[in-house]
């Protein structure tokens, strides 16, 4: 079975990893689902999730607990991550903000809070490239990030004119929450949906 990890220093974790094993279940794979709060974990997983939450805690944490370089490094491998919200601002190449150290792994610069106080958490229907179907997604905006600049990105979705979901080879970002509805076509598009990405294939039955 795979062996998916969740960053669980902080913010959303439980969602990620019901989100994973429902996405797992619809295409008949085993999952088992670790959390993240040390060191030493990362490298035995096929694919992560890093969630929303507050991004200059999540950075202090995962920089401070020396799972960073691992991060990193699961993405050099071309294995894949799902990075939401504040773990989009946490994994983007600048957030305009000293107190986040980027990991770099993903080729775009965000914007903290970027949707305005009286939009502070709203819902919207996003067309995704690449979903399984054409249903729009019910994509939950929580002070979310706005992506600004797109590097080696690639827009998947955007809304009010500004991308909001991107992705970069192995890795995907979103502003909003994916793992907060009971849809979970991103997840699925991220973890088993890709080229790019090295989920083991399913294995034959013994
Ligand atoms: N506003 C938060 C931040 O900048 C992100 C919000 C979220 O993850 N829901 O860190």
């Amino acid at each position: 079975s795979l062996t998916a990890g969740v960053v669980a220093v902080q913010g959303d974790v439980e969602e990620h990893a019901d989100a994973i094993e429902r996405a797992a279940r619809a295409r008949g794979r085993d999952v088992d689902v670790r959390e993240i709060r040390t060191a030493g974990i990362v490298p035995d997983c096929d694919l992560l999730a890093m969630p929303g939450g507050e991004s200059t805690t999540i950075s202090r944490l995962v920089h401070g607990e020396g799972i960073a370089p691992e991060i990193r490094a699961h993405v050099e491998a071309n294995k894949p991550l799902l990075a939401t919200c504040a773990g989009l601002i946490v994994a983007s190449s600048d957030a305009g903000d000293d107190r986040v150290d980027e990991l770099g792994v993903l080729g775009a610069t965000v914007e903290r809070n970027a949707f305005g106080r009286q939009k502070d958490s709203f819902e919207a229907p996003l067309s995704v490239d690449g979903l399984a179907d054409d249903e729009p997604y019910p994509a939950v905006f929580i002070r979310a990030p706005a992506i600004a600049e797109v590097g080696d990105a690639e827009v998947l979705a955007s809304w009010d004119g500004r991308p909001v979901a991107v992705r970069d080879g192995p890795v995907v970002g979103t502003s909003f929450h994916p793992e907060l509805t009971p849809d979970s076509r991103i997840h699925g598009l991220t973890f088993f949906e890709t080229d790019a990405a090295s989920v083991p294939a399913l294995e034959k039955s013994p």
